[in-house]
């Protein structure tokens, strides 16, 4: 068990029936070659060259014309299988823009699985998203292209944390991010994003309120509901806790007029030191809204090369940080899940009747405070 202050990395859906077997990308080639046409083409590149207008700030002419190809098949299977694809915020560029039917944070792609018609649904993010739109969407055949791409702040709690919590805190509603497996969700009162934590928080009919799995977020968190006694698990990103506050500081003295934008899963001390804090669609919304002459965002590195193109007066600046296990999905892997309807998530439904409610009842919350 997770104890509060140690993370694990158990990859969840490993070894679960529909995993698919970890091919080395050659392998993998190889294996969609016999079927597919997807050797580099200049030609295919050139038809979808609406696409690349997309991404085409970031993504090389010749790069392209090694993606166009597998673009170009996955787009056909997805009509064929009747299938969507959810891109999140931190999806490379060939694949939130080449691939995606919706880009957007876990929760707002989690809802528009429950609004399309698809029978399938491919999730291009990590498995607890996967969960997540699974959970909300029981009837629909969920994929995901890597069963390894798991999440440090999920991987860093079980429901056994969340009643240890209980124990430790009697009474005080357990408000858990919506970056956790469904086995947390369905041990917590009530669920969070980073754009609604701190109202969810705020509406809890307790002084006390335990916060998991973010230890980061909670302490934001802390800083802008202080009326209320909020403890926390001990989890972390390992994307926005490798931010310092000095990092900051001293890339604002090198690079002055540079607006400084950063995720709440970062330290309490890195956000004090940012012009703006938001999650990753309340940063979009910035970006759009203020649209500074520099921006660096201190988040995961893809979010500024997705938004890059709708926004060509903003210069994107600076250092960020990967995440591996976003990264492990591939345009070769959505292929292979797609033609072979491999690594299929499924919950338990008694699991997944409970963390139903946990995500409706901040759904519904959320719709009462107009948020
Ligand atoms: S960026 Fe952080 S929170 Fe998001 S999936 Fe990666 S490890 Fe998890």
């Amino acid at each position: 068990m997770a104890k509060q202050g140690e993370t694990s990395y158990m990859h969840p859906g490993l070894n679960k029936p529909g995993a698919i077997p970890l091919f080395d990308l050659p392998t993998l080639r190889a294996s969609l070659s016999d079927k597919y046409d997807l050797a580099p083409s200049p030609e295919i590149a050139a038809e979808l060259s609406h696409i690349y207008d997309r991404m085409s700030r970031v993504v090389t002419p010749a790069d392209w014309a090694i993606y166009a190809p597998y673009v170009k098949a996955i787009n056909a299977l997805k009509k064929e299988r009747n299938a969507v694809i959810l891109g999140h915020n931190y999806m490379t560029p060939e694949i939130y823009h080449g691939i995606s039917d919706f880009g957007g944070d876990s929760l707002q792609l989690a809802i528009k699985a429950t609004e399309v018609e698809a029978d399938v649904i491919v999730q291009c993010g990590v498995h607890f998203m996967a969960e997540t739109s699974k959970i909300l969407s029981p009837e629909k055949t969920v994929l995901m292209p890597d069963m390894e791409a798991g999440c440090s702040l999920a991987e860093s709690i079980t429901a056994e944390g969340v009643e240890e919590m209980r124990r430790r805190y009697p009474g005080a509603p357990v408000v858990t991010y919506v970056n956790t497996t469904a086995e947390v969700k369905a041990a917590s009162d009530i669920c969070c994003t980073s754009s609604n934590a701190a109202q969810i928080v705020a509406a809890q009919d307790s002084d006390t309120v335990i916060m998991t799995p973010d230890q980061y977020l909670a302490q934001n968190v802390a800083k802008e509901v202080p009326q209320k006694n909020i403890v926390w698990w001990e989890g972390s990103c390992i994307v926005h806790e490798q931010y310092s506050a000095k990092d900051l500081r001293d890339f604002r003295e090198w690079n002055p007029g540079t607006r400084l934008i950063a995720h709440p899963e970062c330290p309490p001390d890195v956000v004090a030191e940012a012009d703006f804090s938001g999650s990753t669609s309340g940063i979009i919304k910035y970006v759009t809204d203020e649209k500074p002459e520099k921006a660096l965002l201190i988040t995961e590195c893809s979010m500024a090369s997705n938004i890059s193109d709708q926004l060509p007066e903003v210069d994107f600046v600076g250092p960020c940080n990967m995440c591996p296990f976003m990264k492990k999905i591939t345009l070769e892997k959505v292929l292979y899940a797609l033609d072979t309807m491999t690594g299929q998530v499924e919950v338990d439904p008694s699991v997944a009747d409970k963390a139903r409610l946990s995500v409706q009842r901040m759904i519904d919350l959320s719709h009462q405070l107009g948020i």
